[in-house]
């Protein structure tokens, strides 16, 4: 349980973090919050030879409007998430989602960047910023690049960031009286989803206009439920029409059993999540 060997810097901007990613290549890994970093190295899973600290790097954490988006940091850590008053009122579902995240110590170290860089599919975070349609800001020895989430999670683990690239901030859209929720399965308080579904909806004259649903860990990566999304457009919600949606929530998902959750478990609890957080927002 104790890591290889490594070196470390902790550099005080950001163009110095990328140089030090462009002169280590892939032995160099960015340092966040550490909270799935460091244990995948004390397991010798992650063995990078020179760690980045991104902790003394100023103005990466914040949560500002910006037009009808709201603008987070890298660095902003999921407790600076659940309690901000702005994301309460104005994107309740990263607000909500961020608290269910871990136990209090995750919360106060574990960062939206690091949560969204690392790509994990039973993680919460990718999930919730797929479903607001937002937008991963990536900076780079050429620049800076905005990458929709919807293109940004490829694999277990795997995204579309270059190994010298950093992320810097994450945009989601703003919206006043915000019809979002985040539904999530777990044993314990503390525990990573089993699954989780993450909604955002739309609704002008009574029917769904516009309908956003992202599930977390049944698939390998964040996987949207395009067939609950096209059965509920212009549909009036009436717990009866949220029941049929709902059974659809898991069509065409393939998810791998687990310890704590066989396939068909996951499937089931997939369709009930979905129908438990359409009912929160259409119906309560
Ligand atoms: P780090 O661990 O520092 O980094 C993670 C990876 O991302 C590394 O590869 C690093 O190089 C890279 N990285 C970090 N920041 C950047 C950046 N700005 N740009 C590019 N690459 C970067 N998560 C959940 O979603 N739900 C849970 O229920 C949950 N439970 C947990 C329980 C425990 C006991 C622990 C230890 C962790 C848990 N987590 C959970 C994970 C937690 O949310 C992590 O904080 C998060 O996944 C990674 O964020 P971090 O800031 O700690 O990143």
């Amino acid at each position: 349980m104790i890591p290889a060997a490594f070196d470390y810097a902790a550099p005080t901007s950001l163009e110095e973090a990328i140089s030090l990613l462009q002169q280590h290549g892939d032995e160099a890994k960015l340092l966040a919050g550490g909270h799935s970093l460091l244990p995948l190295m004390k397991l010798r899973l992650a063995v990078p030879s020179f760690v980045v600290d991104l902790g003394r790097i100023p103005d990466l954490a914040y949560i500002r409007e910006d037009g009808n988006r709201i603008a987070i940091g890298a660095m902003t850590t999921h407790d600076a998430l659940q309690s901000s008053q702005l994301l309460q009122q104005r994107v309740p579902l990263i607000a909500q989602a961020a608290g269910m995240v871990g136990d209090m110590q995750v919360r106060n170290r574990g960062t939206i960047g690091g949560s969204i860089a690392h790509a994990d599919p039973a993680s919460d975070l990718p999930a919730v910023v797929t479903a607001l349609k937002g937008e991963i800001v990536a900076r780079g020895p050429n620049g800076t690049r905005t990458i929709p989430a919807e293109d940004f999670f490829q694999d277990i683990w795997t995204s579309v960031l270059e190994p010298e690239e950093v992320v810097t901030e994450i945009r989601v859209p703003a919206a006043d009286n915000a019809l979002q929720t985040y539904e999530k399965f777990r044993q314990r308080s503390a525990d990573w989803a089993i699954v989780g579904v993450a909604v955002d909806i739309t609704r002008q004259n009574g029917a769904v206009s516009q309908a956003s649903v992202v599930l977390t860990n049944v698939g390998p990566t964040p996987m949207r439920a395009t067939g609950v999304e096209e059965a509920l457009q212009g549909r009036p919600a009436t717990a009866e029409t949220i029941a049929a949606v709902a059974a659809r929530a898991d069509e065409g998902l393939e998810p791998s059993g687990e310890l704590k959750a066989s396939r068909e478990y996951k499937l089931h609890l997939t369709r009930v999540l979905t129908r438990r957080a359409l009912e929160a927002v259409l119906l309560r």
